[in-house]
């Protein structure tokens, strides 16, 4: 079948009232759009008790995950609702992969409630924006489907044109050489083009994984040299914090 017609049939028989995971019919409307065992053995969910900085789940009695102790970032604080594991894997890529887009909004209501619960005042939502060449590729940007949602949910407005994405960086998780190359493979990946929307502004970037924050930190840089006043991220999942290597084994 061709791209454009599995897509296009995938937009028509989207199965409302069924978990996104199982595809089990839902006994009643979800928020998340999720059956109750899915929702409590598929996910981690993060809450409040993560690293200060980055939102990780933290595996210490620490404030900060051991990246953020050792490593500056750009944004001021990133949030996400779970840890990238199990469930949150299949949503992810199925949203950025495999054309899933009716993914997005309970996806992205999870994230806005995740982000209220900080009651953090924003003045604009910003996804990451895709390389044209990306773009054309998949049809669509998950990221902007899941800003689309939450600048709604949170009635602001949604700012896809001030940075665009002007290098084809290499998929950060087919990157060997850790955290030194993901950096250097994200420097001067963005570009502002216009200062007016975020100029004094507090940005919310929307994002749907965060990783080692390379991307989120190249991009708040940028936005903050625009005269940003501060940046946060808000992301679907982050991928859990390496446990320390346990002597002996
Ligand atoms: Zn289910
Ligand atoms: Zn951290």
């Amino acid at each position: 079948m061709s791209s454009k017609l599995s897509r296009f049939l995938s937009l028509l028989f989207v199965a409302e009232h069924n978990c996104l995971l199982c595809d089990r019919e839902l006994p009643a409307p979800s928020r998340y759009r999720l059956c109750a065992p899915c929702y409590a053995t598929a996910f981690e969910v993060i809450g409040n008790r993560c690293c200060l900085k980055c939102g990780k789940m933290l595996l210490s009695e620490e404030n900060y995950c051991l990246d953020c102790q050792n490593h500056d970032k750009a944004f001021d604080r990133a949030f996400s609702p779970v840890s990238y594991t199990g469930g949150a894997v299949k949503l992810v890529t199925g949203l950025k992969f495999h054309n899933k887009r009716y993914y997005a909004e309970p996806m992205a209501r999870w994230m806005t409630d995740r982000f209220l619960s900080e009651e953090i005042a924003v003045d604009v939502v910003l996804p990451i924006p895709l390389h044209p060449n990306r773009r054309k590729e998949r049809g669509y940007n998950q990221s902007e489907l899941l800003a689309k949602t939450i600048a709604q949910a949170l009635r602001l407005p949604l700012d896809v044109t001030s940075v665009v994405r002007e290098k084809d960086t290499l998929a950060s998780t087919g990157l060997t050489g850790g955290r030194k190359a993901r950096e250097e493979n994200m420097k001067g990946a963005f570009r502002l083009t216009a200062k007016d929307n975020i100029k004094d502004k507090v940005v919310l970037v929307v994002d749907d994984v965060i990783t080692t924050g390379a991307t989120s930190s190249e991009i708040a840089s940028v936005i903050k040299k625009g005269g940003a006043k501060k940046v946060y991220v808000l992301c679907f999942a982050s991928t859990r914090e390496k446990p320390p290597i346990q002597e002996g084994y």
